[in-house]
């Protein structure tokens, strides 16, 4: 079976968007994995299709109920039951390459989207086998473009989707750095020279070099990652 990304949302209509392009695209098309939407709303109670509903306590915004959302997701998950739940929300966990990876390798997620102020808490207290993931500290107004981030960064991860498997290797965060500058033709552009050792030739060098700048950019720009890699390579060093 491919890997399968099944999405709860109120939005069914957002989907596949983007991810209906280009590699990921493709490889959708050639069945290296496959995405299933599920509309929140076709498990609402009432006649007016109602999913939200004032907060307890009082404030602003509507909150989404809970006996309408866990039916959508009980229904994902007898669908697919082996799949990792996910509910995405700025309170979850910062999504990370390795969270990416790990997910890559399972047989596929059901990721759920919340809207308006979020969702009742006690969906997630009844399943809290699932992970709640953010990417990244930021408000968006809906799980949808978050759940799109993650099915990408999956997506690009199995076999086949991306040319060689070689060019993950040496991508940002593989190793803990962010990647090294690339450089192609021409030569000279504008008086700006690619780098003399990128022409070499020297396989060795170029090594060399490539991973000094990762070292430096990391150094520079990520403080909280160099540190990490820094402890990481402490031993080995
Ligand atoms: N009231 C919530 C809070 O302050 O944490 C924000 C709710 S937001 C307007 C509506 C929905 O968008 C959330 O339930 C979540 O599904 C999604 N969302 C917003 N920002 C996100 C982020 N950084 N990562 C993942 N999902 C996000």
């Amino acid at each position: 079976l491919p890997w399968t990304a099944c999405v709860l949302t109120l939005f069914p209509e957002m989907f596949p968007g983007v991810l209906g392009h280009s590699l990921v695209g493709r490889a959708m098309s050639e069945g290296r994995w496959s995405l299933d939407t599920i509309q929140i709303r076709d498990f609402a109670h009432d006649k007016h299709k109602t999913v939200d509903d004032t907060p307890c306590g009082g404030g602003a915004g509507l909150v989404m109920r809970p006996d309408v959302v866990a039916d959508g997701l009980e229904e994902a998950v007898k669908r697919f039951p082996l799949a990792k739940k996910v509910f995405l929300t700025p309170r979850g966990k910062p999504l990370t390459q390795s969270k990416v990876r790990e997910l890559a390798q399972g047989p596929g997620v059901i990721l759920l989207c919340g809207r308006y102020e979020g969702i009742d808490q006690r969906v997630l207290d009844e399943h809290d086998d699932m992970e709640e993931i953010s990417i990244g500290d930021y408000v968006l107004n809906g799980g949808e473009s978050a759940a799109t981030v993650l099915m990408e960064a999956c997506v690009r991860l199995l076999p086949g989707v991306i040319g060689k498997e070689a060019s993950h290797e040496d991508e940002s965060f593989e190793a803990g750095l962010l990647e090294y500058p690339h450089y192609t033709r021409p030569r000279v552009w504008r008086g700006r020279e690619v780098p003399e050792t990128l022409l070499s030739g020297h396989h060795e060098k170029i090594l060399t070099w490539r991973k000094n700048q990762a070292r430096r950019i990391t150094q520079e720009r990520r403080p909280d990652l160099w540190a990490a890699y820094c402890e990481q390579t402490k031993g080995s060093a």
